[in-house]
């Protein structure tokens, strides 16, 4: 664990305690600096140790006069004892205002009916359902621990759970529509109590995720891009941005959506040449 602590909190989300799951990879990254820029105090939580050890040394980096601090702790998703170790770590602290459920996986193995594997079904439902219901869980007993009346939770889900792949990755879609589902619906039950819950739908980025998936398959890579409007894939920081407004106070009559950060890609018909 590591941790710095900065000065007196301001920003858009000053003074607010913020945790990120899948913090080590490209939009948890990035959204970790974003919300330590803004004054949050970040716990930034991940599978892999070294790559949190890669990225808080990042987010040190880009966020050099931080309001807040940032720490960082292992988690697995699918383990209910670390969600909840890392969730109660902050009640010290106050426990948590924010809760981005982002950690997530697509396997290489995941492919149509037919062909995915039921391991990779489960691992990948694991990962990206349970998980983020985890997140959920615990931050909903923290935030009725600490009396809080408002606060806002963002989960991962993705374009594919709003439009169907002829490059198929059920297991991944399925999922993916599984945390819409969800969140929909806990957006609903505890609206009254202040709690907003909304769901990312990022379109295909430049990240490990997918990038490495495709490496110099140039066919496989143009086969995507050719659906963009804007003609590129996403960046990390664009869907950062989104989940920063989704965290603040700006977006407080903003719940139950599915926020699409896509570059117009689930409406288009045809794209420009
Ligand atoms: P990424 O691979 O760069 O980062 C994912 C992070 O999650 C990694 O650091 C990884 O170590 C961590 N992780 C994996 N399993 C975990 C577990 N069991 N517990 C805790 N952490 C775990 O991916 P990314 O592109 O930043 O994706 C983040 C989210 O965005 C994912 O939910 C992904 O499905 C979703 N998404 C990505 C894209 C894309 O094209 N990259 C598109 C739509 C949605």
């Amino acid at each position: 664990m590591a941790t710095v602590t900065g000065t007196p909190a301001i920003g858009r989300l000053g003074g607010k305690n913020a945790i990120v799951t899948g913090a080590a990879g490209g939009i948890g990254l990035e959204t970790s600096i974003l919300f330590l820029r803004e004054g949050a105090n970040v716990l930034m939580v991940d599978i892999s140790e070294p790559a949190l050890a890669m990225a808080i040394s990042k987010a040190r980096s880009m966020a050099p006069h931080v309001t807040g601090s940032v720490t960082t702790m292992k988690c697995d998703v699918t383990k209910e004892e670390d969600v909840q170790a890392a969730v109660e770590s902050l009640d010290p602290f106050g426990g948590v205002d924010i809760m981005f459920n982002n950690a997530g996986i697509m396997h290489a193995d995941d492919a149509d009916a037919v062909d995915t594997p039921e391991k990779v079904w489960d691992l990948t439902h694991d990962i990206n359902v349970k998980g983020v219901w985890f997140g959920c869980k615990h931050a909903i007993l923290s935030l009725r621990r600490h009396k809080k009346t408002r606060a806002s939770i963002i989960n991962t889900a993705s374009v594919v759970a709003l439009v169907g792949s002829a490059t198929p990755q059920l297991a991944y879609t399925a999922s993916k529509g599984a945390v819409l589902a969800m969140t929909r619906e806990l957006a609903i039950v505890h609206a009254r109590e202040g709690y907003r819950f909304n769901s990312l739908c990022p379109a295909p980025l430049n990240t490990p995720l997918l990038q490495n998936w495709l490496g110099d398959d140039q066919a496989k890579r143009h086969r995507r891009e050719v659906h963009f409007p804007t003609g590129r894939f996403g960046e990390a920081i664009e869907q950062a941005q989104a989940v920063l407004f989704l965290a603040s106070d700006e977006s407080n009559f903003v719940n139950g959506t599915d926020f699409t950060v896509d570059g117009g890609m689930t409406k288009a018909y045809v794209t420009p040449e």
